[in-house]
């Protein structure tokens, strides 16, 4: 039967703070959550209590978001199960010591790298995908050994309502520490009076900027898991109809409010005209001729994002879509062409059901545009011919990607995620997300057994033989 919680929400006063954060320093300085045991356990423990709020978790992100329960279980809840059952399965060989090999200079010594918690970590996240994003660094975290901050986005209430009723009712707050509220208010006054030994960002690259340079102040370090503009490239020789069937999908899911949804399509000219003919197929097909009425589409989150959203739909020609509703918050899914290269929709990133289509006649072109936004986080390349599926790796730096497809190589957890340079520094998911919340220690035994003297002084005449040993 459920539990009956109530949670009041934290007072987030630096003051009201400070003693929380300190018992969790002192929870972790007591090495309770060192043991595979115990980590273990509180992995199983989270697991049965997010399936037992299942419905909840529905509903929750049906009222922020507008979302299904078929599109939560994609993206959030069975996202957060498929990465928790992997990380359970394989915790105790990441948590073993690894053997690596020793140098001839140190022979016979051994070496091996042991992984240590970090300490007391800040898990920071945004309200796209709002348990997911908070959720699954939250595995890794736990899975490392570490006591946790976890700090919400403020944007999406409903389901940092249930997370926090979640979390109350399995951790005690010495251990993980839930904190609702602004984040221009409550992350500063933490930071400002508590060193953490790990702070975890996700969000946009403005905020990004704000949390990396505050960490520097203690030099603490950073995971940033941040925005920009994914490029998508459509090569002449591509499968068109499956193109334009994976595009619309991850564009416009989570309308569109995804980071790592396409944000516009560069395709050849040779085959502009039959894409943009089927993306309208499709997105009639997922979302019928009435969006607004989808049971598979989304809303926009609030008023601000609709607002920065409705004014990109006048900086270009509308090839399709374009109908919104203040009332609703809804933006139909909306193909754009005919844009200035220096319109705000083709230098900050969209966010939204907005998808631009420019065409290009050569490479040279289309890099070009995809220069003018530099380390995008994701990178979609749709073509029948390693060739070009080469040329388009090789040429464009970025996070992760896909080769005719979009998206989708997030939810494999055998791949690290992350951004580089303005996308990102860091990464997570699977054994990378243990790395991350993990010190490398690195250590060399060396037997007392053998002791040459030609390591020590007088060193004179030995060059010959340090030159051999040391090459
Ligand atoms: P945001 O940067 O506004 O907020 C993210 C978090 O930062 C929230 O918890 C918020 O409370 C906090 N915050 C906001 N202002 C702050 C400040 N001044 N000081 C300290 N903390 C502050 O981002 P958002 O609008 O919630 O999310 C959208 C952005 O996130 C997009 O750019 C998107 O691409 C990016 N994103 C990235 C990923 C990824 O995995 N790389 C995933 C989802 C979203």
């Amino acid at each position: 039967m459920q539990q009956a919680i109530a949670v009041q929400p934290v007072n987030t006063s630096a003051d009201n703070l400070l003693p929380k954060l300190n018992a969790l320093r002192s929870f972790y300085n007591s090495m309770a959550t060192r043991s595979y045991a115990f980590r273990k356990k509180q992995l199983l423990n989270l697991r049965d209590a997010v399936l037992q709020h299942e419905q909840e978790l529905y509903d929750a992100l049906y009222a922020d978001l507008k979302k299904s329960p078929e599109e939560t279980w994609v993206t959030e809840t069975g996202f957060f199960l498929a990465e928790i059952n992997a990380t359970i399965k394989s915790l105790k060989g990441w948590m073993r010591p690894e053997s690596v090999g020793t140098n001839l200079l140190n022979l016979p010594s051994s070496s091996f790298i042991i992984s240590e918690p970090l300490g007391v970590v800040l898990i920071i996240a945004p309200w796209n995908y709002p348990m997911q994003l908070l959720f699954t660094p939250l595995i890794g975290a736990i899975a490392s050994g570490n006591c946790v901050v976890m700090k919400p986005s403020e944007f999406a209430p409903a389901t940092s309502a249930i997370m926090h009723k979640i979390i109350r009712q399995v951790f005690p707050e010495e251990y993980i520490l839930y904190v609702e509220g602004d984040g221009a208010d409550v992350i500063p006054a933490m930071m400002n009076n508590f060193i953490f030994d790990h702070i975890f960002y996700t969000g946009s690259t403005a905020v990004g900027k704000i949390i990396y340079q505050a960490a520097s102040k203690n030099l603490v370090p950073v995971t940033l898991e941040l925005g920009g503009k994914s490029p998508c490239v459509v090569e002449s020789d591509a499968d068109i109809k499956i193109a334009a069937r994976r595009i619309a999908l991850t564009k416009f899911s989570n309308a569109g409010q995804m980071c790592v949804a396409p944000d516009y399509v560069l395709v050849h000219a040779s085959v502009k005209d039959k894409l943009v003919a089927e993306l309208k197929t499709w997105i009639e097909k997922f979302y019928s001729s009435d969006p607004s009425t989808s049971y598979n589409y989304g809303k926009i989150i609030n008023k601000r994002q609709f607002d920065r959203l409705v004014k990109y739909l006048e900086q270009g020609n509308i090839l399709y879509g374009g109908q919104f509703n203040a009332s609703q918050l809804y933006i139909a899914p909306t193909l754009m062409g005919d844009i200035a290269s220096d319109a705000p929709v083709m230098s900050d990133e969209i966010f939204g059901p907005i998808l631009p289509i420019i065409s290009f006649d050569n490479k040279d072109q289309a890099l070009y545009t995809i220069a003018a936004n530099k380390n995008p986080l994701a990178f979609y390349i749709f073509t029948r011919s390693s060739g070009n599926e080469e040329f388009w790796l090789n040429n464009v730096s970025f996070g992760g990607g896909c080769v005719n497809n979009a998206s989708w190589h997030l939810t494999n957890h055998h791949l690290p995620f992350g951004g580089r340079g303005f996308s990102g520094t860091g990464n997570y998911h699977g054994r990378f997300s243990f790395n991350t919340f993990s010190h490398k220690k690195a250590v060399m035994k060396t037997p007392t057994w053998f002791d040459p003297d030609v390591k020590y002084p007088p060193f004179k005449g030995k060059l010959k033989l340090f030159k051999w040993v040391i090459r």
